[in-house]
């Protein structure tokens, strides 16, 4: 049966960086790339990181039941997980890792009880994981600002769900989710 391992945490805690880590690490798993109105940052690919869409057409998708979970993450931004994703993976015989914020894991894990698996990323503090997010590099002042607003609210969910992943020390941290994956997924 396949799978959903999924992993939450305030923007700038290292979900992306986990994430892609075990997907090189893991052939058996395949990312739902989600949908979202943001604009593309430079590095990001179409289709590959995001399904880059317009407000529009997130729109139309929620009246027409398109999302499995779905949110306004910042205010006029909006992020959802496609039914057309999960379906197409799950067809597929794929076991699908998210990366996803607090709410929509949340949901997902009440819809996939049995299916699913939520980690945690837990920075060590809040100062790192501003200084993180700063030394990313890829927000606007007003986008970092909006991000930092909602860390402290999202930092309340740490034990919320399954497991909490500490990562304070990048190795340990890819160490430890590799171990998490290889026991959810029995490998
Ligand atoms: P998220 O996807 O949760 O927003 P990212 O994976 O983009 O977070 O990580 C935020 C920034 O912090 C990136 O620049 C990343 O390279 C860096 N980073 C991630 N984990 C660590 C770590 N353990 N130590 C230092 N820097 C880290
Ligand atoms: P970013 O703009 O940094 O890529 O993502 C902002 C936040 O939105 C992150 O916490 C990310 O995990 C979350 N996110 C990405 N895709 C989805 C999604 O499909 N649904 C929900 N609920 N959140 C998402």
């Amino acid at each position: 049966m396949s799978k959903m391992l999924i992993f939450t945490a305030p923007s700038g805690a290292g979900k992306t960086t986990i994430v892609r880590h075990l997907l090189n690490t893991f052939p058996v798993l395949s990312f739902s790339v989600s949908a979202t109105t943001r604009k593309q940052r430079p590095h990001e690919q179409d289709g590959y990181d995001y399904h880059f869409i317009t407000k529009n057409d997130f729109i139309k998708r929620i009246d027409t039941g398109g999302f499995v979970e779905w949110e306004e993450v910042y205010e006029g931004l909006y992020y959802g997980t496609l039914h057309s994703e999960v379906d197409r993976l799950w067809t597929a015989g794929k076991h699908i890792i998210f990366d996803i914020e607090v709410k929509g894991a949340t949901t997902i894990k009440k819809a996939y009880p049995e299916e699913s698996l939520v980690v945690f990323v837990k920075p060590p503090s809040e100062e790192v994981l501003f200084s993180r997010l700063r030394e990313r590099n890829t927000e606007s002042p007003d986008s970092l600002a909006k991000r930092i607003a909602r860390a402290a609210e999202e930092l309340t969910y740490e034990n919320s769900f399954d497991y909490v992943l500490l990562n304070d020390d990048l190795d340990t941290a890819l160490a430890e989710a590799e171990q998490v994956t290889r026991d959810f997924l029995n490998l």
